[in-house]
């Protein structure tokens, strides 16, 4: 389905952003696994060279500009073309307004919504006509939570991201879409409390979280030629959670 294609997805290293890696490779995608953290990204990069296509380690902390762009001359060493890029990588620092630090405003902001902007400007510059962006929002995005004022901006800044390049981009044929999962059982949600987590679980009517794959699939679909016609949208993958 993507043989040919090559694909950039920011922090996947594990969680999401690796279940996205895996699932673009298995449908004949290279790939490109950027991440902060090393050793993940380098095992995930074996796991994906065994199912046949390439696989290259990109690191770069993607809240600085600089790094994007040394990130992607190292990229153009291996190929001239991004066809599929997926802003994955993201943050949580969760406090309530009264107690959030500047330090955790600025944190998350910097790498949720910074990196965004400073992966895709210099992406932009190797992505051919027809190329797909697919950017992780949140459901904390689209509707706000509670104790979450720094993330919750910068989710719902992904979307008007999203669809602010769906009109710049469409001329060159390029997609630009936003994925808002619900709760998906990752290393991030593993941090959550357990009784609020069960609390938050309420609110999902059929009372489970889900997996990184239904993330990965949509992703797939969208960069597909399945996927051609669908764009400027935010796809909320949240088993139908009543928030
Ligand atoms: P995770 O914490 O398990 O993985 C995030 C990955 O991003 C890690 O490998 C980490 O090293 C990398 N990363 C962090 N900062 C980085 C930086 N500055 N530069 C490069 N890489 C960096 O998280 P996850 O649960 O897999 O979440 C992936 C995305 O999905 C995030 O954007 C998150 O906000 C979003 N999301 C997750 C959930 C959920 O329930 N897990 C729900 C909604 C949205």
């Amino acid at each position: 389905m993507l043989k040919r294609k090559t694909a950039l997805v920011t922090g996947s290293g594990r969680g999401i952003g690796k279940a996205i890696a895996l699932d673009l490779a298995r449908n004949g995608a290279n790939i490109i696994l950027n991440d902060i953290e090393v050793t993940t990204a380098e095992e995930t990069a074996k796991e994906i060279n065994a199912l046949g296509v390439t696989a290259h380690t990109a690191f770069a902390d993607i809240s600085d500009f600089d790094s994007c762009v040394k990130m992607i001359e190292e990229i153009k060493a291996h190929t001239d073309h991004i066809d599929i890029l997926v802003n994955n990588a993201g943050i949580l620092l969760d406090n309530t307004i009264a107690k959030m630090s500047s330090e955790e405003w600025n944190k998350v902001i910097n790498v949720n919504v910074n990196g965004l902007f400073n992966v895709t400007k210099n992406v932009l510059e190797v992505m051919p006509d027809g190329g797909s962006i697919i950017n992780i929002s949140s459901v904390s995005g689209v509707c706000g939570n509670y104790g979450q004022v720094n993330y919750a901006t910068s989710k719902a800044g992904v979307v008007g991201f999203t669809k602010t390049l769906n009109k710049e981009l469409g001329r060159r044929n390029i997609t630009a879409n936003a994925i808002a999962p619900g709760f998906i059982k990752t290393e991030m949600t593993d941090k959550v409390p357990q009784d609020i987590l069960e609390r938050m679980l309420l609110l999902v009517p059929s009372r489970k979280m889900g997996t990184v794959d239904d993330i990965a699939g949509m992703v797939t679909f969208l960069a597909s030629d399945k996927g051609r016609y669908i764009s400027g949208q935010c796809i909320r993958i949240d088993g139908g959670l009543m928030f």
